[in-house]
């Protein structure tokens, strides 16, 4: 499994969907101090640097935390915001918070799983939705068709 971000990752799973309760304590030993900064202190990465921001394989997003699936790449389009864009996340896998730093009103998207940040959601996306999920490419991991 690729999976470079975090080692000896015991609560990643792409099977298992039930809730997890980890503590910053806990992640920060197992995830990267990239993944754990963006993850679990909602940093960003600088744009037009992601893997996944010029990247149109045909697969599944999971969460590079925990595993949890949260995007399909029928839903991801090109977008010229530097990140990773999607306009549609699997329901059942994301959660939303109001977020208010940085002098910004903007919609927080985290792991409903694991509670990581991924990123950011706006009103300004392509139809069907008109939503465009902005994401960092290191809280995303890929796993092509191919490979399932
Ligand atoms: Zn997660």
């Amino acid at each position: 499994m690729e999976h470079n971000q975090a080692k000896n990752n015991p609560h990643y799973s792409r099977t298992n969907t039930a809730k997890l309760d980890i503590s910053n304590e806990e992640w920060k030993k197992i995830l990267s101090p990239e993944l754990y900064a963006i993850a679990r202190e909602a940093a960003t990465e600088r744009a037009f640097t992601g893997k996944y921001n010029e990247f149109d394989e045909v697969g599944e997003y999971y969460c590079a935390v925990c595993g949890n699936h949260l995007f399909r790449s029928t839903s991801k389009f090109s977008s010229s915001c530097g990140w990773p864009s999607f306009f549609e996340a699997d329901k059942d896998g994301v959660y939303y918070k109001r977020d208010t730093t940085h002098g910004m009103e903007r919609i927080e998207v985290l792991c409903k799983r694991c509670d990581s940040h991924l990123g950011h959601v706006f009103n300004d996306g392509p139809e069907p939705t008109g939503m465009r999920y902005c994401m960092n490419s290191i809280s995303l991991e890929f796993v092509p068709d191919v490979q399932q």
